[in-house]
């Protein structure tokens, strides 16, 4: 047992940075290569021209709830917007959900706009508009700040020696140093939490992680890394494996000697940070071959029946009925068009039936199915929900008002339904 501990300790070394002149030579290059091709980004000016500590986290904060689940050049926009309204905590704090949800509308995922705004109101009303001052204190007492977001305000606001791990930052340490068990298991994040903690540049923690990030977006990107033009790809064991294996195939090619290919796994079985057995090193992916991931959920499959609601307001405007979905769930507080769920496989006349009696519950009057006029389908993919909008419109002769005992609804333009707070599935019917 003391020898395969052994073993396997001096096996885990080689997914380690154990050697602290590698560590120093991979900051100095990694900084120096975001030092040159950093790309411009307005939270970046914010974090590196806000001289008040609380104003800087915040303007952090944010953006990292933003670029969540969202690409950057999506953030960019609802970032400048939200900063423009509000530029603190204090004016934040003071929003009402209605106005975070409306800025918020098509960014997705919508309960993470609710939830700033929820832990904007807690700062300034139990911390006395502070925000605290480490990871620590950030991820314990902020509601919907984890480990990863935490890490990256005090690195990059208070210059906290923590690393950060996120998507980007898992694939390029995996790459690095050969990580080919599951990305997602208990044991892999654990062991790269620690990396990050030990690589972190301790004098730039803020710049040295935005830089492994930046590299994880720009240049070690999922399908076809840049290897030639990555900074630190004398640091990196997937790269060096690819590269021996074409020096072995060119001298096999030649005919010369073969060197001894220097296979970059443990060969100790039961690492719990090597490629499962099954699944080897595949030749053909290179270093895509790093990071795996388990199988991913299927996500469920559903079908929502949904009635574009038409009447003449009293402007002589064509107005649409909007109603409200619950405070909490999926797409919380958001405002649709009157829609209910459906059963698989339900037959179109079942579909009718449904939805008509769900609008009578709105509108307070019967509705008879047969008015429903079929438009057609909309698939919207959700994170874990692959959603199906069976699409109707019912034109209403007369000035029709909903039942106000019936939770929230209003009638809206065209212009009024594109400024309310709808997700983008809605947008799409
Ligand atoms: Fe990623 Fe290639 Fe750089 Fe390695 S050499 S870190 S695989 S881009």
């Amino acid at each position: 047992a003391a020898l395969l501990a052994g073993t396997l300790a001096s096996a885990l070394t080689l997914h380690l940075f154990s050697d602290p002149v590698e560590i120093k030579a991979l900051r100095r290059d990694l900084l120096a290569w975001y030092d040159r091709c950093k790309r411009d980004l307005p939270w970046r000016t914010l974090a590196a021209t806000e001289p008040d500590a609380d104003r800087r986290a915040y303007a952090v904060w944010v953006s990292e709830i933003m670029l969540q689940q969202t690409q950057v050049a999506t953030v960019i926009d609802y970032y400048n917007r939200w900063m423009q309204k509000w530029p603190t905590l204090q004016t934040l704090a003071q929003a009402s959900l209605e106005e975070v949800n409306e800025l918020w509308a098509g960014l997705g995922y919508y309960s993470r706009g609710k939830r700033l705004q929820e832990a904007a109101r807690k700062v300034v009303s139990e911390l006395a508009g502070r925000m605290p001052r480490t990871a620590e204190d950030l991820q314990k007492l902020l509601p919907g700040v984890g480990r990863y977001t935490a890490g990256a305000i005090a690195s990059i606001s208070y210059g906290q020696a923590t690393g950060v791990v996120d998507g980007n930052v898992i694939r390029v340490l995996c790459r690095l140093r050969c990580i080919g068990a599951d990305s997602n298991s208990p044991a892999v994040i654990d062991h790269l939490w620690d990396m990050a903690n030990a690589l972190v540049d301790r004098s730039r923690p803020g710049d040295f992680n935005q830089a492994l990030m930046e590299l994880g977006a720009t240049v070690c990107v999922p399908k076809a890394p840049l290897c030639g033009d990555c900074p630190v790809k004398q640091h990196c064991r997937a790269w060096r494996r690819v590269e021996k294996e074409l020096a072995f195939a060119s001298q096999k090619l030649f005919r010369k000697p073969a060197p001894v290919l220097d296979v970059e796994d443990c060969g100790a079985g039961g690492c719990p940070l090597c490629p499962p057995a099954t699944e080897p090193w595949d030749s053909s992916l290179g270093v895509t071959n790093f990071p795996r991931k388990a199988a991913k959920k299927q996500p469920r499959v559903a079908r929502t029946a949904t009635c574009v609601l038409e009447r003449r307001g009293c402007q002589g405007a064509l107005e649409y009925l909007l109603v409200q979905r619950p405070s909490s769930g999926l797409l919380a507080g958001l405002w649709e068009f009157p829609s209910v769920p459906l059963a698989q496989d339900l037959q179109e006349e079942k579909q009718r039936e449904a939805l008509a009696d769900h609008l009578q519950a709105w509108l307070g009057q019967p509705v008879p199915a047969g008015g429903l006029q079929l438009i057609g389908e909309v698939v919207h993919i959700f994170s874990h929900i692959h959603q199906t909008y069976v699409v109707y419109s019912l034109p209403l002769d007369e000035d029709v008002t909903s039942d106000p005992a019936s939770s929230p609804s209003r009638w809206v333009t065209e212009e009024e339904f594109h400024a309310s707070a709808v997700s983008t599935a809605m947008k799409k019917v």
